[in-house]
C-alpha cells in the first residue's frame, strides 16, 4: 500500500555546531501537490530540503520521502527524485547540452532533451561550458537537470531566484505542467507571489520550525482580519469613525485621501463606514475589501518581512 504522504518530516532537528538550523520541524507533503516552503534567510528551508534529499543526516526526528529513508534508502530513492540545488553541483567545464543529455541517459524514460532546453531558453547555449553560462542560465540548467528524468518528486530550492520575468514565467509553467502530470513538487521561495501562484500548500518556516501550514487561501483567511480601503477628501477625522467601530479596528490615512481600516471587515463595518461618510458629506470612492496576502500573514506571524 502506498504511504499517505510523499514527504513526512516529524520533529526534525539539525544543528551546525552551536547553530540550530532546524528546530523540531514538522512537514507533510501530499502526493501530486505543490508545496511552497516560505521563510526568511536562515530560517532552515535549505537544510530541511537537503535532509529530505538525503544530503544531510537529521540530528533528531524522522524523515520519510516516498515512504523511504533518504539516507539509508538513498540508492532506491535517488532515481525517483529530481533535485535542484541552490548552487550548481555541476562540473564547471562541462557543456550545458552534454550535461543534460548525460543526466537524461541515466533515466529510463527521460523527457525530450531538445524540447526541454528550448522551452527553458537554453536552446542556444548547448555548447557553452557551465562556467560561462550566465547566473540565470545556470539556474535554468539546474531546473532542467532536476526534471529531465521524469521524477515522481522534485525539490526545487529557490527555482526563480535571480531570473528575469520571462524565465520566471517559463519556470512557473513547467511547475504547473509537472503538477498536471502528477509530480509532487516541493519548492523553497522568498517570493509570496510565487507561492500564491503555484502552491496547493504553503509551509511558513521561521527559526527552524513550521509556524503555519495550509493552502494560500486558508492562510490568508486564517486571520479574521481584512482591510477596507477607500478614498475621499484628505484629512478626514478618523477618530470620530473609530468611536463607532469595534475596538479592535485600526484606521489610518495611508496617503493623502487614501484610508485603510484593519479589523474584522463585515457588512456591519462597511455600513458604519458608509454612513459615517454620509455624515461627513464625503462620497467614498473605490471602496474595496482587500484580502490578506501571504506577505501580511507572514509579517503578522513573524514580525519580519521576507526578502526577495
Ligand atoms: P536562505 O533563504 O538564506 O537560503 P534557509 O532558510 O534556506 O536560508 P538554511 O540555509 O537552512 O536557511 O540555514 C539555516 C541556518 O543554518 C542559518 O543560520 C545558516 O547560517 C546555518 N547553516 C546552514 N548551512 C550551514 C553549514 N553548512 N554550516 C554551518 N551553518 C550552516
Amino acid at each position: 500500500m502506498r504511504e499517505k504522504a510523499a514527504v513526512e518530516v516529524a520533529g526534525l532537528v539539525k544543528r551546525y555546531g552551536r547553530t540550530v538550523a532546524v528546530d523540531g520541524l514538522d512537514l507533510t507533503v501530499g502526493y501530486g501537490t505543490v508545496t511552497a516552503v516560505l521563510g526568511p534567510n536562515g530560517a532552515g528551508k535549505t537544510t530541511t530540503v537537503e535532509t529530505c534529499e538525503g544530503y544531510r543526516r537529521p540530528d533528531a526526528g524522522t524523515v520519510r520521502v516516498l515512504g523511504l529513508d533518504p539516507v539509508a534508502d538513498a540508492a532506491r530513492l535517488r532515481p525517483r527524485l529530481g533535485v535542484m540545488l541552490q548552487s550548481g553541483g555541476v562540473y564547471p567545464g562541462v557543456r550545458a547540452g552534454e550535461m543534460l543529455r548525460h543526466v537524461a541517459r541515466l533515466h529510463a524514460h527521460p523527457l525530450d532533451v531538445g524540447a526541454l532546453a528550448e522551452r527553458l531558453g537554453l536552446g542556444s547555449c548547448g555548447r557553452t561550458p557551465y562556467r560561462r553560462l550566465s547566473g540565470g542560465q545556470q539556474q535554468r540548467l539546474a531546473l532542467a537537470l532536476a526534471v529531465v528524468g521524469r521524477p515522481e518528486l522534485v525539490f526545487l530550492d529557490e527555482p526563480t531566484a535571480g531570473l528575469d520575468p520571462q524565465a520566471r514565467r517559463a519556470t512557473w509553467e513547467l511547475v504547473r505542467e509537472l503538477r498536471a502530470d502528477g509530480v509532487t513538487c516541493v519548492l523553497t521561495t522568498h517570493h509570496m507571489d510565487e507561492a500564491e501562484e503555484l502552491a496547493d500548500a504553503v509551509a511558513i518556516v521561521d527559526a527552524g520550525r513550521v509556524i503555519a501550514h495550509g493552502s494560500p487561501d486558508e492562510l490568508c483567511r486564517g486571520g479574521a482580519e481584512n482591510t477596507l480601503r477607500f478614498t475621499g477628501r484628505p484629512g478626514l477625522d478618523l477618530g470620530s469613525l473609530l468611536t463607532a467601530l469595534p475596538p479592535d479596528t485600526a484606521a489610518a490615512e495611508a496617503a493623502p485621501g487614501v484610508y485603510r481600516l484593519r479589523g474584522t471587515v463585515d457588512p456591519q463595518l462597511i455600513a458604519t463606514v458608509t454612513s459615517w461618510c454620509a455624515q461627513m458629506g464625503v462620497l467614498p470612492d473605490g471602496i474595496a475589501v482587500e484580502r490578506h496576502t501571504l506577505e501580511d500573514v507572514f509579517l503578522e506571524l513573524t514580525g519580519k518581512e521576507l526578502r526577495g
